[in-house]
């Protein structure tokens, strides 16, 4: 199944948006640690998905990336692990990039984008509040 797919029937499932929201509903752990210069970490500790955040993170609209991103590798990839930080967002590795469509098809409906039209990545950045990178995994068409 496509990854837009996955997190549309979610989106519809729970009814929301809100990766924390999300990650309760699924049954995962979220706790807020401080983590030096690690943003956060997905672990499976005896079969349950625990999602670590660093508690030093003040920016909001980047603790949901983050938590969307750990929450992605709960539902795409099981048994996977992963340690959050900036250059995570330039990874080539197919399970982070997989975990970054994932968030940002999660943070951003399409509607921001349709409503939009002619927007650069750096003016949707700017009106969502989420760093311009994230708009680089968005996917646009098909479904709604
Ligand atoms: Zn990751």
């Amino acid at each position: 199944m496509e990854i837009k797919d996955t997190v549309l029937n979610l989106v519809e499932k729970y009814g929301t948006r809100n990766p924390m929201e999300l990650a309760d509903y699924l049954g995962f752990i979220v706790q807020k640690h401080d983590l030096g210069k690690y943003s956060g970490y997905y672990i499976e500790y005896e079969g349950v998905p625990c999602i670590c955040i660093n508690s030093r993170i003040t920016d909001t609209k980047y603790s949901d990336i983050v938590l969307a991103h750990e929450v992605g590798h709960g539902v795409l990839h099981k048994g996977t692990e992963c340690m959050f930080f900036g250059g995570t967002f330039f990874s080539k590795a197919k399970p982070e990039q997989e975990a970054n469509i994932f968030t940002a098809e999660l943070l951003i409906p399409d509607k921001t984008i349709l409503e939009n039209p002619g927007m650069s990545k750096k003016q949707l950045a700017g009106l969502t509040g989420y760093r311009e990178k994230l708009f680089d995994f968005k996917i646009i068409g098909r479904r709604n």
